[in-house]
């Protein structure tokens, strides 16, 4: 008998209800014709992998998942990418009936995406790329800009044992400074990717002087609420290029949908406005 159920998957954390992802895969199903389902799963972490479990059997083809289980979601794969294994974290989980659950990282995916899309001008080998955070967003950012032959980055963040951490995990050009330094970490980049969750509505601001910063260097910010952080508003009066951080939640998304569905989606200006609605 063949299945009928809808093409089905979900997006799991705990909380969830803030996640924009339902938004995401349901303007992808209209756009491809597809009879598809995308919900909010809301599940504790010790419930984590009995649900995980189960949800094949419900029809489930994969799910992507947020804090607090990125780093059970690798534990528990029957098979995992190498970008996931260096993370040490998933944020995809892939139902396969030969395989199992197959765990992938697509942060850094959506972060290079975004901005080769955003600042189609950026390239790899040109000048210093400043990086500021070492939490789990920064470590994919510097493993995809490692990946895509980046010769220089400055690291700096507020702990500066989890700055040296990261760069011990992740073998590259990588020069650990302090976060005291970080307007003077400017002089002569090309790039500057803030990956702290500073300037994030609730959150302190980034407090940092872009003078030193040429004007050629792209500026860019995970942080999407506000959409236009200090920060970029900050480039953008300096006339640096700036690329905002919702484009890297949209296009981190792809991989996902191409792994369950069959179909490469495209992240276009109505998919921009839904999520800022
Ligand atoms: P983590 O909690 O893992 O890391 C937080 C980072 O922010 C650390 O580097 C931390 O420094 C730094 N930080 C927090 N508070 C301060 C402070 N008061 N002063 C200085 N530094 C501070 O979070 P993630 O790495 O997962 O996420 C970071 C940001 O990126 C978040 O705002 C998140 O929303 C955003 N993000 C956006 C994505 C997108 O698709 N656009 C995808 C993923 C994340 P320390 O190590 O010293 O604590």
């Amino acid at each position: 008998m063949t299945d009928a159920r809808p093409l089905t998957a979900g997006v799991m954390g705990w909380p969830i209800t803030h996640s924009k992802s339902p938004l995401i895969f349901a303007h992808w199903f209209q756009q491809a014709g597809l009879n598809g389902r995308y919900c909010h799963l809301a599940v504790a972490e010790a419930d984590f992998e009995t649900v995980v479990s189960a949800l094949p059997k419900a029809g489930f083809r994969g799910v992507n998942v947020t804090v607090p289980h990125k780093l059970s979601a690798l534990e528990i794969a029957d098979e995992a990418t190498p970008t996931a294994r260096a993370m040490g974290a998933a944020n995809v989980l892939t139902f396969s009936p030969e395989v199992g659950v197959i765990a992938d990282n697509t942060d850094g995916y959506g972060f290079l995406e975004n901005l080769k899309k955003g600042a189609p001008a950026w390239k790899s080998d040109t000048s210093p790329t400043v990086v500021l955070g070492a939490g789990g967003a920064a470590r994919a950012v510097i493993h995809a800009l490692l990946a895509d032959g980046v010769s220089s980055i400055r690291l700096l963040n507020r702990s500066a044992e989890k700055a040296q951490a990261l760069a011990n995990d992740l073998p590259g050009p990588i020069d650990v400074i302090p976060w005291t330094d970080r307007s003077d970490a400017l002089e002569g980049a090309g790039l500057l990717v803030n990956a702290t969750s500073l300037g994030m509505t609730g959150k302190p601001p980034l407090e940092i002087s872009l003078g030193a910063l040429p004007k050629s260097a792209i500026v860019t910010d995970l942080v999407y609420a506000p959409l236009e952080t200090d920060l970029l508003a900050q480039a953008r009066a300096n006339a640096n290029p700036i690329v905002d951080g919702l484009g890297m939640l949209l296009h981190q998304a792809r991989p996902a949908f191409r792994a369950w569905f069959g179909i490469d989606p495209v992240v276009d200006a109505a998919l921009r406005e839904i999520c800022l609605k």
